[in-house]
């Protein structure tokens, strides 16, 4: 099998995770064996997904002279915390551009943890954030520039060609855990959000995974969108890269999106999603979050219930992490 060459990559994720399955659950629920790939286990403060993203983005950032990083989210954004703290680890500065407005009371959750860091914070309301993101990262450059600093800008959720190595790199992982658990999954399936995991499931699955499918389940936005964005994201690390693809590789590769669980937007959580997220907790005492990984989850068992999967089969659920993103939703879960 073709083989990518990869580019420069720090250690930063907790690895390898463990893949576990959820055989109580199983027995409660039916359905598939569901395979949890503990991806919220990449470590404490940096834990989830988007670790594995910052360990190709900021090797890339020390490699070319970056004194900084800026990058986007919402307030509560896992990526935003998860790149505060890894570049304060690293002696990097960084600037986090957060939609929302800054709360009047005490931060919050991932908020909260970003002000323990050396990270500076701007805030900026919807309207004004989705409009102008390009010219507000263009203001933080500069103003890093001013200080004679060269500042990296890392799109939202890390998800570009750089960071999509994060989850090719996972896939080698994924390959090494099936062999070791001596199953053959039918599937791999996790929240999508930005895109960058998956796109980076999609490429790996090509290259260490036998083109085992891959399905995003969005938890915003809509599945043109996200076709679109993982089509472009892959096309743009084709194009960086210029390496062997995966054998059956094709610029028409099928990209997997369940729509149809964003329920009543980004970041809000339905009473079905907070059971599930409590069930799967007390069943199995593994945490999801309302925002991605228990939407996402919820998703799923409702797919399962449409018969997608059926109890002969194996199937891989990435936990891409999130927990701190229970807090805010502590009154309802309780
Ligand atoms: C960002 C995030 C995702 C989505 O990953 P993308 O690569 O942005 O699609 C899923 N789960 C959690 C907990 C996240 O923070």
């Amino acid at each position: 099998m073709t083989k990518p060459v990869y580019p420069s990559r720090i250690s930063l994720a907790q690895l390898p995770t463990p893949l576990q399955p959820l055989k109580r659950w199983q027995k409660k629920c039916g359905g598939p064996l569901i395979w949890v790939k503990r991806d919220d286990m990449t470590g404490a403060t940096l834990t989830g997904n988007k670790v594995r993203k910052l360990e190709f983005l900021l090797a890339h950032a020390i490699e070319n002279d970056y004194g900084a990083v800026i990058t986007s989210g919402g307030i509560q954004s896992n990526h935003c915390r998860a790149t505060a703290f890894a570049a304060t680890q690293l002696g990097l500065e960084s600037h986090l551009i957060l939609r929302g407005e800054a709360p009047e009371e005490t931060p919050e959750a991932n908020h909260f943890l970003d002000t323990l860091t050396s990270a500076t914070l701007s805030f900026h309301v919807p309207q004004e954030y989705f409009k102008n993101l390009t010219k507000i990262f263009e203001e933080k450059i500069n103003e890093y520039a001013q200080k004679g600093i060269k500042a990296l800008a890392i799109p939202t959720g890390g998800s570009d060609e750089i960071g999509v190595w994060g989850y090719i790199a996972a896939c080698q992982e994924l390959h090494n855990d099936f062999n070791d658990a001596s199953i053959n999954p039918k599937a791999v399936l996790c929240a999508t959000g930005s895109g960058g995991t998956q796109a980076g499931l999609i490429l790996g699955s090509g290259f260490y995974l036998n083109d085992l499918s891959i399905y995003g389940i969005n938890v915003c936005d809509d599945e043109a969108w996200f076709v679109n964005k993982i089509k472009s994201d892959i096309a743009a690390w084709k194009k960086r890269y210029q390496q062997p693809l995966p054998e059956n590789y094709s610029d028409d590769l099928s990209i997997n999106v369940i729509d149809g669980y964003v329920g009543e937007g980004y970041g809000k959580a339905s009473d079905e999603v907070l059971a599930t997220i409590k069930q799967l907790s007390s069943t199995e005492g593994i945490l999801l979050d309302p925002v991605y990984s228990g939407k996402a989850f919820a998703g799923l068992q409702q797919e399962i219930k449409k018969g997608r999967f059926t109890e002969q089969d194996d199937i891989v659920f990435i936990h891409t992490g999130g927990m701190f993103g229970l807090i805010p939703f502590a009154e309802r879960l309780g």
